[in-house]
């Protein structure tokens, strides 16, 4: 199964000998309204934690991961202590409401780059389509956005995410 593929992946990447990786997460029952989250702290361990409901089936979880991941790997909880990716908890001068929407929009561009190579559909679509509008699209970081999606494919790759299509609907 996909999920758990692209899960371990998340999981192992950047682990070291004695290490561990980058991304912690967790399944949790988190209600019928939420997806997931991640923490504005690290554990113990330095890494990042994502939670993913547990009651949800394989592909929206594997969606709701990617989105996470894309907060993650774009900066928005803080930088990669080896510098892979900046600290863009704070956009500067920008008014704090803005700056969540910046940062839910780069988030799901993510999620609908990843989606769209692996011949997944998704409802990013309708959900960018109606939150650009409002944005201050100079400010959207597409590099980010573009590293976040590429560094998630290479974790798991498009041929495979193929096959899974094809075992699920979406
Ligand atoms: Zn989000």
């Amino acid at each position: 199964m996909d999920w758990d593929r692209l899960k371990r992946a998340v999981e192992l990447d950047g682990k070291r000998r004695n290490a561990k990786g980058m991304v912690r997460i967790m399944e949790a029952a988190l209600g019928y309204g939420r997806a997931g989250d991640v923490h504005h702290r690290r554990d113990a361990a330095g890494r990042f934690v994502i939670r993913i409901n547990s009651n949800h089936d394989a592909p929206t979880k594997w969606a709701t991961l990617v989105h996470e991941l894309g907060h993650v790997y774009c900066g928005h909880c803080g930088r990669h202590e080896r510098g892979w990716w900046p600290d863009r908890r704070k956009l500067p001068r920008m008014h704090q409401s803005m700056q969540d929407d910046i940062r839910e929009f780069e988030a799901e561009a993510v999620a609908w780059i990843a989606a769209s190579r692996a011949g997944i559909e998704t409802k990013s679509t309708e959900y960018l389509a109606a939150k650009v509008a409002p944005l201050d699209n100079e400010r959207v970081d597409v590099d980010a956005v573009l590293q976040a999606a590429n560094h998630i494919e290479s974790l798991a790759p498009t041929a495979a995410l193929r096959a899974f299509r094809a075992d699920d609907q979406f």
